[in-house]
C-alpha cells in the first residue's frame, strides 16, 4: 500500500480491485471543488473508498462530510467504516447519525400519528411544555451527563437504533425521564466532522436550511455524499408530491363543521368535493381514469364560486385563520391540509410539476384527486449538489451515468464506472427469449409458459436458495396460479402487499439461515419494484439463483407520457430517460442480489426476450455476459456441476 493510503489511514489490509481509482478520483474531486457520480458494482467497497477522502478532506479544509443514505442498514454501515478509520488513524472522529424524526422520538404515541403529521404532534408536544425528553436537553444541569451519553455512543460507535434507546433511557437524575434522542443528536452536530442521515434532510421540502443551522454550517461548508444514488430521482419526486382527494375535502368540511360551525369559512371548503367530480364529468368521455389539468381551469371553477373577486391566496388566507381557531382543540387539522394544497397549487411552476386529476375505486367507494407532481428532481437537486463544496453519487447501479447526471442537473460533474471486481465466471447470466411480459402478448397461455418456465428452471437447481421477481403483483399472482407449488419441494414465501418491516426480516432471516442439514431449499417470489429488490444481502448459499420475470416498465399513464415529453424536450432523450432506463435500474438492482461476495456463484435467468432487443441490451452492466439458451435448465444444471 503507497503513502497516499497510509495519509488517508486507509484501514484494510488491501486497497481492492478498482478502489485505487475509486479514492484517488474521489480525493481530486474535491480538492478541485467538483462533483463525481461513481458506479461501482457491488464489492468494490464504496462506503470506505468515500469517506476516506472525504473525511481527510473535511479535516483539512474544515467541511462538514454530510453522509445521506436512504436506509437505516446503510447508515450504521457507515458508522462501521468511521470505526474502522478511527481505529486505524488513532484520532477521534467526531460523527452523528440522525434518521427520521418520529424514528427518533421517545414518545410511544408517535405510532399513532402518520409521518406527515407526525411533525405537528411534535411541535404541539414541544411548545406545550408536555415533552420532558425535549426539557431534558434544555436543562443546563444536566450538560454534563449529556456529554456523557453522546460520548458513551461515539465512542462505542453504537448503530443508530441503539443510540435512540440509549437517549430516551438515560435518566439524568432518579425518576427524571431521558432525552429526545433527535435534540440529543442535534447538538452533537454542530460543526462535526460527519453527519450521517436521510435524503430527506437536504431534499426534502424546506427541510435543507433548518438542518444547515442545525449543523452550524453552509451549504458550500459540507462535502455531501449520496450512497445508493439511483434512488435520489424517485426520492425527490415523491417528496414533491401533494394531493387533494374528495376523501380530505369532506374530512375538513366536517372538521369545520364540528370545530367553527357556520362561519365564513364554510365557503372555503364546501365546494371543493363538487368541483373535483365536476371536473372529471367533463373529461368523462374520454373514458380514462386520470388527466393531466391546467393550473388555471382548477384555480378558475374554484374562484368562480365565491360572490366576490377574490385570488387563490386570499382563500388560502382564510383557511390559514380557520386551521389556526380548530388547533386550539386539535392536533392535526383537516383544513390546514387543505390550505397547504391549494398553497402549493398555487406556487409550483407547470415547467417541473404536472397536475392531474384522477378516478380511484376501491370496494365500490369512488376517491376524486388532484395531485401535484414533480416530474423533473433536478430542478430541487441542482441547488443541494452544485451548492455543496462537492457532490459525490455512487451506486451500484447508476447506469447510464449520463442519465443520473442530466437528471438531477449536476454541473462540473466526473463520471467514473468502475469494473466489477468479481470474476466472470463466478454469475451465469441467461436469457430465455420465449416468453414476455409485453402488455398484448399477456393472456393465460402466457401465463402458463412462464409457470413452465420457472419451474423447470427451479427443479434444475432444486436445492439453491431462490428468489423469482415479477414486474407487479398481479402478474406474479396470475402466473403463480400455474405453478404447483408443493410439487416444487421448496419452503414458498411471497411478497404481499403492505407487509411489515418485521414480516420482511423474517423472510429473510429464513433464506439467510437455512437449515445446513437440510436439502429443502427457499424460493422467494416477490416484485421487482419491491424493497427485497433493494439492499438484500444474501451472500453463498443463502442465495444462488435469481430468475428476473419480464420487464417492470412504468404504465403508459398521464405522468409516464409527461415525463417522456419533458426528457425529449430537454434531452432528446424522452423514451429513454423517462421509460425504459428506470425499468432497467430496478432490474439490474434485483438481479445484483446473486452475487454479493468474491466466493459467491450463482445464476440469474433474464425471462422475456425483449432483453435481447439493443436499448434495454446495452444497459446491462459490462461484466455481465448475456447468453440465450433453448434449454436454460440444462445450462443451470451444468453450471452448479
Ligand atoms: S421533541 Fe423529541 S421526544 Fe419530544 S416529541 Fe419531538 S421528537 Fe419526540
Amino acid at each position: 500500500m503507497d503513502d497516499f493510503f497510509k495519509t488517508l489511514h486507509f484501514p484494510y489490509e488491501q486497497v481492492r480491485s478498482g478502489q485505487d481509482e475509486f479514492i484517488r478520483r474521489v480525493y481530486k474531486a474535491i480538492e478541485e471543488k467538483r462533483n463525481i457520480l461513481i458506479s461501482a458494482p457491488t464489492g468494490s467497497g464504496k462506503t470506505i473508498s468515500a469517506l476516506a477522502p472525504a473525511l481527510h478532506l473535511g479535516k483539512k479544509l474544515n467541511k462538514t462530510v454530510i453522509c445521506l443514505t436512504s436506509r437505516q442498514t446503510q447508515a450504521n454501515q457507515v458508522i462501521k467504516t468511521i470505526h474502522d478509520l478511527a481505529k486505524k488513524s488513532q484520532e477521534k472522529i467526531n460523527y452523528i447519525a440522525f434518521i427520521g424524526k418520529r424514528n427518533m422520538c421517545s414518545h410511544e404515541e408517535r405510532d399513532l400519528y402518520p409521518a406527515t403529521d407526525f411533525l405537528e404532534f411534535c411541535r404541539k408536544t414541544r411548545e406545550g411544555g408536555k415533552c420532558s425528553y425535549y426539557k431534558n436537553v434544555r436543562n443546563g444541569d444536566y450538560e454534563e451527563h449529556m456529554k456523557g451519553v453522546i460520548n458513551k455512543a461515539t465512542e462505542s460507535f453504537i448503530d443508530v437504533e441503539g443510540f435512540v434507546k440509549l437517549a430516551s433511557r438515560a435518566t439524568p437524575e432518579e425518576g427524571v425521564r431521558g432525552y429526545c434522542p433527535y435534540e440529543l443528536a442535534a447538538r452533537k452536530a454542530y460543526k462535526t466532522d460527519v453527519v450521517i442521515c436521510d435524503y430527506n434532510y437536504l431534499f426534502g421540502p424546506g427541510m435543507m436550511e433548518t438542518f444547515l443551522g442545525k449543523i452550524g454550517r453552509e451549504l458550500h461548508e459540507c462535502i455531501v455524499v449520496v450512497d445508493e444514488a439511483h434512488n435520489l430521482p424517485d426520492r425527490i419526486r415523491s417528496s414533491f408530491t401533494y394531493t387533494l382527494s374528495t376523501d380530505l375535502t369532506k374530512l375538513a368540511a366536517r372538521e369545520l363543521h364540528d370545530t367553527i360551525k357556520g362561519t365564513k369559512y364554510d365557503l372555503y371548503i364546501s365546494n371543493l368535493s363538487s368541483i373535483l367530480e365536476d371536473l372529471f364529468i367533463q373529461r368523462i368521455e374520454e373514458k380514462k381514469e386520470e388527466h393531466l389539468i391546467p393550473k388555471e381551469e382548477f384555480t378558475e371553477n374554484y374562484m368562480k364560486r365565491f360572490v366576490s373577486e377574490i385570488k387563490l391566496k386570499d382563500a388560502v388566507d382564510m383557511l390559514r385563520e380557520a386551521e389556526v381557531l380548530i388547533k386550539e382543540d386539535k392536533l392535526v387539522s383537516q383544513v390546514g391540509k387543505v390550505a397547504s394544497f391549494l398553497e402549493r397549487w398555487n406556487e409550483m411552476d407547470e415547467e417541473n410539476f404536472i397536475r392531474i386529476l384522477r378516478k380511484e375505486q376501491k370496494n365500490d367507494k369512488t376517491t376524486i384527486s388532484l395531485e401535484i407532481k414533480c416530474i423533473d428532481p433536478g430542478a430541487f437537486a441542482t441547488d443541494v449538489l452544485n451548492g455543496a463544496h462537492s457532490s459525490i453519487l455512487m451506486s451500484g447501479t447508476l447506469s447510464p451515468i449520463e442519465m443520473f447526471r442530466d437528471v438531477l442537473a449536476i454541473k462540473n460533474a466526473d463520471l467514473l464506472e468502475l469494473e466489477s471486481p468479481f470474476s466472470k465466471e463466478q454469475q451465469l447470466t441467461l436469457v430465455q427469449n420465449e416468453v414476455t411480459t409485453q402488455y398484448s402478448k399477456r393472456s393465460p397461455q402466457m401465463y402458463k409458459d412462464i409457470a413452465e418456465q420457472i419451474k423447470k428452471m427451479l427443479f434444475s437447481a432444486s436445492e439453491k436458495n431462490a428468489l423469482v421477481f415479477f414486474p407487479s403483483y398481479s402478474l406474479m399472482d396470475e402466473v403463480m396460479k400455474y405453478i404447483p407449488l408443493s410439487s416444487l419441494h421448496r419452503k414458498i414465501i411471497k411478497e404481499l402487499r403492505n407487509m411489515t418491516k418485521e414480516q420482511k426480516e423474517a423472510f429473510v432471516e429464513q433464506l439467510r439461515n437455512r437449515d445446513p442439514f437440510s436439502a429443502e431449499s427457499n424460493v422467494l417470489f416477490a416484485v421487482t419494484s419491491g424493497s427485497f429488490a433493494e439492499g438484500l444481502d444474501l451472500p453463498g448459499d443463502a442465495l444462488e439463483m435469481v430468475l428476473v420475470v419480464g420487464l417492470p416498465l412504468a404504465v403508459p399513464d398521464a405522468t409516464t407520457n409527461a415525463v417522456i415529453k419533458h426528457y425529449e424536450k430537454k434531452f432528446r432523450k424522452g423514451e429513454l430517460y423517462g421509460y425504459v432506463y428506470p425499468a432497467m435500474t430496478k432490474i439490474i438492482q434485483a438481479a445484483g442480489r446473486c452475487i454479493r461476495t468474491e466466493e459467491d456463484k450463482g445464476v440469474v435467468v433474464l425471462m422475456d426476450y425483449r432483453f435481447l432487443f439493443p436499448k434495454y441490451a446495452l444497459s446491462f452492466p459490462k461484466h455481465w455476459h448475456l447468453k440465450t439458451s433453448e434449454f436454460p435448465e440444462r445450462e443451470i444444471e451444468n453450471f452448479f456441476d
